[in-house]
């Protein structure tokens, strides 16, 4: 709108807001003014203001229309009624009919009984609540998204006004409980393992908006336009720096910066700017507005969206307010330990790794952009520590635990100590593993075993030359297609599996076709919505469900192969029959290769994942069909006892160390000897030293592992006496039932094996 024209409410209410605040006078007697000018221009019969004071309690400071002598009487709690619910989930609310709303409470001396309808939106600063403007009306009145928005944008700019804390100290919301002197500890959850010790930096990003109202609408909306093209030149040079190198966390920030171009969230804030906001009330406006809206949705892939939007918000009002970054560099200890709420993919990137140690976030999942960035940086990550910004202060001593899932708020001195050495240990322990790269992986009488890793990364792949593994026994490619926000057309898989190929440098990789279903959800592909996803339909059924999928999937793995080897295996086969058929689809597209003139691979090795216990009775039938079998334990022993390997309170209730696991595992050692079929194991337990050392005692010689259970089973293995060891575990499990773990324990230390 061009200045001069005759101006729309919500600007004339903001203007007339403006001259109110630049006018002299106290605090309160703004708010007095502001109750009455919102009254008058929405015709609403009552205009309250609510602000929040200590215990979370909400006190009405202002109010035109309802009984004056209320003011600074009426205190809510947050939940409380329909102003508290505004405040509990710092959401806007309209409702014709307020009394009839569940959590409507009636306080009989404001006099309020007689209006019915009500909107209310939360006065809010950053993430910070500060109170609740409110206004009623007698009749059943709908109000609009227009009249919502101008009360948000009222809501804005008394945040300004109550932060000046005239009106309610700023101590006074401070939290207390000893905050800044106990030691605490606070249970999150695991997103990256590691253990990492250093001072804490907050990191609050929130730059906070303080000029609200414009002067000239097409000036903030050319403002806007100018930030938002220099933020995505930002973003274009972090991809095109050199450092970022390739893998699933490039991809990630990819798909960050396509989100600057999104259509409609652009299209929000310039009409929120068209209402009379500066670019950057604007832009904050646009970010409370879908953040409200989101606030309910508990699902990942939305919830990762909008940490990338906040990011992205972020990154413009730094732009629009003049300033390059919220890091400042000096303020940066050199082991830092970063503390915030949720980060981006981006923000991350920003900080300089060689001073990062380790993470600990408020929200937060394993799966999370941030947490692929972390893994590729190999800092530890604990997720969904509570309140741990306001438990934190910046400077303070932090361990990150992320093994235990645990983050220790300024340990006492000795728990450093303790923690220095025991860093210092893994330290030593991790130099003494690669000094193992280039030994055999061999035993003391001289058996050899091959030792392969899982991946499922790209980033994972730089673990076959740094362990000096024998290949990959495990690519899962479900894992970049869950980090990914559309399911990847062929040719991107072919990009991807070349890549993986290409870092394996000649060395085996058994690629692994999609096992999504049970806990591994796409979040493109949705949830079937089953009573039992793991034992549903997953893995291989949707595959032969959905031939065509897979065989785009098979199609890709060729491609990707060319001329070299390749190793290909189904996950969850319990019938011979899938097994058949999954190899006729791979034989059409093998064919289907070979008429298009494409390079053939030099072999095709075909092999099935042992996950399902019906597959033990249908051995020597399946391994006519197949080159090679990998036995996924992880499925194989939950199916087998029917424990839930993600129920955390069955977890040691079955040991796998046990005679009904071994004897079938050492049958089907026997088996594949007898047919000449190679196997493997790629569950945990190939990773862990003494259920690795037991696979061996009964035959298995071929291990695929996490990259950090490498050097501690190659470790392991170099002092053992296989063949004692191995005469040792038979006598066992003809004699004993019940868990052998304890038993192969002591054996261990009788014979100087480490574990
Ligand atoms: C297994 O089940 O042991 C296995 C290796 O597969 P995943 O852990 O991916 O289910
Ligand atoms: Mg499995």
């Amino acid at each position: 709108m061009e200045r001069g024209t005759p101006l729309a409410g919500p600007r004339t209410i903001l203007r007339r807001l403006r001259d109110v605040m630049a006018r002299a006078g106290s605090a309160q007697e703004r708010l007095d003014q502001v109750v009455r000018i919102v009254a008058g221009e929405m015709v609403a019969e009552v205009c309250s203001i609510y602000l929040r004071r200590a215990g979370d309690v909400l006190e009405l400071f202002a109010t035109q229309g309802l009984n004056p002598d209320a003011v600074h009487n009426t205190r809510l709690r947050i939940g409380e009624g329909i102003v508290g619910d505004v405040a509990a989930n710092m959401r806007p609310l309209a409702l014709a009919d307020a009394p009839a709303h569940p959590s409507f409470a009636y306080r009989p001396e404001t006099g309020e009984d007689i209006y019915h309808s009500m909107a209310g939106v939360p006065i809010q600063r950053g993430e910070k609540l500060l109170g609740v403007l409110a206004v009623q009306n007698r009749t059943l009145r709908q109000y609009d998204e227009e009249e919502l928005e101008t009360l948000e944008n009222v809501a804005m700019v008394l945040a300004e006004l109550v932060a000046g804390g005239e009106l309610v100290g700023p101590d006074e919301l401070k939290p207390v409980d000893g905050i800044g002197v106990l030691p605490l500890r606070v249970e999150g959850i695991q997103i990256v393992a590691g253990v990492a010790m250093g001072r804490a930096v907050l990191h609050r990003p929130r730059v906070l908006v303080t000029r609200i109202v414009a002067e000239d609408a097409v000036v903030e909306q050319k403002r806007f336009a100018e930030a938002l093209a220099a933020v995505r030149v930002d973003l274009d040079r972090m991809l095109a720096s050199e450092t970022l190198g390739h893998g699933e966390h490039r991809e990630v920030l990819e798909t960050f910066r396509l989100f600057a171009d999104d259509r409609g969230w652009v299209e929000r804030t310039r009409d929120a700017i068209a209402s009379g906001l500066t670019a950057e009330a604007g832009v904050q406006r646009a970010f409370d507005e879908t953040r409200a809206r989101f606030s309910e949705i508990s699902d990942p892939y939305i919830r990762e969206r909008l940490s990338d939007f906040a990011e992205l918000t972020n990154r413009l009002l730094l732009r629009l307010t003049g300033r390059s970054s919220t890091i400042d560099p000096a303020s940066i200890p050199d082991d830092a330990i970063v503390v915030a709420r949720d980060l981006g993919p981006a923000e991350l990137l920003d900080y300089d790794r060689t001073r990062l140690r380790g993470l600990v976030l408020e929200e937060g999942s394993p799966l999370g952009h941030v947490a692929i960035v972390a893994r590729a940086l190999d800092i530890p990550v604990v997720g969904q520590a509570r309140d741990a910004l306001a438990k934190i202060e910046n400077g303070d001593p932090v361990v990150v635990d992320g093994d235990h899932a645990q983050v220790l708020i300024r340990p006492a001195e000795e728990i450093q100590q303790r923690v220095a050495e025991t860093l210092s240990v893994r330290e030593s322990r991790r130099r003494e593993y690669a000094a193992l790269r280039d030994l055999p992986a061999r035993t003391l009488d001289g058996v050899d075993v091959s030792l392969r890793i899982n991946a499922g990364l790209l980033l994972d792949m730089q673990h076959v030359a740094s362990t000096g593994a024998d290949g990959v026994g495990l690519y899962r490619t479900e894992i970049p297609f869950m980090v990914r926000s559309e399911f990847p057309d062929v040719d991107s898989q072919v990009w991807l599996y070349s890549r993986v190929l290409d870092q394996a440098e000649g060395k085996p990789v058994a690629f692994r076709t999609l096992d999504v279903g049970g806990d591994k959800v796409l979040p493109y592909f949705g949830t079937f919505g089953e009573e039992n996803p793991a034992m549903g339909w997953r893995a291989i059924r949707i595959g032969l469900d959905r031939p065509s999928m897979l065989r785009r999937q098979l199609r890709a793995i060729l491609r990707a192969a060319g001329e070299r080897p390749v190793w290909i295996m189904f996950p969850m086969i319990a019938d011979v029959g899938e097994m058949r058929q999954a190899r006729r689809l791979l034989d059409l597209e093998i064919d289907h290769a070979r008429r298009r003139g494409q390079p053939a691979p030099v072999r095709v090795a075909v092999g099935a994942m042992l996950e399902v216990p019906s597959l033990l009775w249908q051995l020597p039938a399946l391994l006519r069909e197949i080159d090679f079998l990998s036995v996924g334990s992880n499925d194989l022993v939950q199916f087998m006892y029917a424990a839930d390997r993600g129920n955390s309170r069955l977890a040691g209730r079955y040991d796998p160390l046990s005679p009904a696991v071994l004897r079938a595992l050492r049958m089907v050692v026997e088996t594949c000897a007898t047919a000449n079929v190679d196997l493997s194991v790629c569950g945990e337990m190939a990773g862990k030293p003494i259920e690795a050392l037991t696979l061996l005692g009964i035959g298995v010689r071929t291990l695929s592992m996490s990259p950090a259970g490498f050097g501690p089973v190659k470790s392991m293995l170099r002092g053992v006496d296989l063949g004692r060891f191995a005469g040792y575990v038979e006598g066992l499990l003809e004699r004993k039932d019940g868990g052998l773990r304890a038993d192969i324990d002591l054996y261990a230390r009788d014979h100087g094996i480490r574990l």
